[in-house]
């Protein structure tokens, strides 16, 4: 069994795209969750994690809740973004199992946030 089994759904990755669609939505100020490019259900969820705060390296994950496709990388996170206190850092990893779990309130932190993230620009 691979990793993106663990769960017994299986996790796909995105096309690279999926970055510049995903924050094209945020520019725009639109609300999560955005619309999948592949699968066309609303149910696509952004998160970005700070690991470093002097030079702003961090986790992002974007995926998709419903055809289990993702994208995870390692990303510059804007300085006006800080990170969500209803994540525990150390239960994240590229598969984001875990963070579908607390996508709701994800999409409720990001569309808080949402303002904010474009006043300082990606
Ligand atoms: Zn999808």
């Amino acid at each position: 069994m691979s990793e993106s089994e663990v769960s017994g759904m299986v996790w796909g990755d995105y096309k690279n795209n999926i970055i510049e669609y995903v924050f094209g939505c945020m520019e725009r100020s639109e609300f999560a969750p955005y619309i999948c490019p592949e699968c066309g259900q609303r149910s696509v969820h952004l998160y970005m994690h700070v690991h470093n705060l002097n030079t702003r390296r961090g986790g992002l994950w974007i995926w998709c809740s419903s055809c289990r496709n993702f994208l995870h990388s390692s990303h510059y996170i804007p300085l006006n973004w800080n990170n969500f206190t209803g994540v525990e850092p150390e239960k994240l990893s590229a598969i984001p199992a875990y963070l579908d779990e607390l996508k709701v309130e994800i999409d409720m932190y990001l569309n808080m946030n949402i303002t904010q993230i474009n006043n300082k620009g990606m």
